[in-house]
């Protein structure tokens, strides 16, 4: 199964995708982790992408598909979930020519939904160094602008799903499944 997870920060993607992805066997492609990983090591990518992800704005689209494809070349054949990417309508077409080229394609894309302030409070109580106040407020507004419209994009192919993410971590893991 090649999948992605879309949602707003907090919606609960990361933690659901490790749970699938352990169940299941598949690799878990999370963009933000392997930013941070690239910032920690302080590769030249890491450091193109740290300025960017401190504000709360997406890092550009040409690093990020490079480290997609990257990532996918070395995972072979892999079922995966794909975490925090795309995140905008020029990473998802990337992301179409580069599975195109390699004879895949996308099975479905899972939406979880989460209110604004279930996801204020879950992103309060992360304590990450991009989770402060102002750059969340930042982080939510990209969502919204950049992110959302990939929820019509992959509505008008028909492999989207959409999960309520509020309650509790098994009982979601449980709509997922079922959903797919
Ligand atoms: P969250 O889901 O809480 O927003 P992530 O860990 O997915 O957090 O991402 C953290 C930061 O990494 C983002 O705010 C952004 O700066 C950068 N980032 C991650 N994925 C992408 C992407 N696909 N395109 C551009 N920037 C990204």
């Amino acid at each position: 199964m090649r999948l992605v997870f879309l949602g707003a920060p907090g919606a609960g993607k990361g933690t659901q995708a490790d749970l699938l992805c352990e169940k299941k066997g598949w690799r878990h492609i999370s963009t933000g982790e392997l930013l941070r990983d690239a910032v920690k090591r302080g590769t030249p990518l890491g450091l193109r992408a740290k300025a960017a992800m401190d504000r709360g704005d997406l890092v550009a689209d040409d690093i990020i598909l490079g480290l997609i494809e990257e990532t996918l070349d070395a995972i072979k054949d892999s079922g995966f979930v794909l975490d925090g990417f795309p995140r905008t309508l020029p990473q998802a077409r990337g992301l179409d020519d580069m599975l195109d080229r390699k004879g895949k394609d996308l099975d479905r894309v899972v939406l979880l939904t989460a209110s604004e302030e279930e996801v204020m409070e879950r992103l309060a109580g992360r304590g990450r160094t991009d989770d402060t106040p102002e750059t969340v407020r930042n982080r939510l507004k990209v969502y919204e602008e950049k992110t959302a419209p990939l929820v019509d994009y992959y509505e008008q192919k028909g492999i989207l799903d959409r999960v309520n993410g509020m309650g509790d971590i098994p009982v979601i893991q449980e709509r997922i499944l079922a959903v797919l």
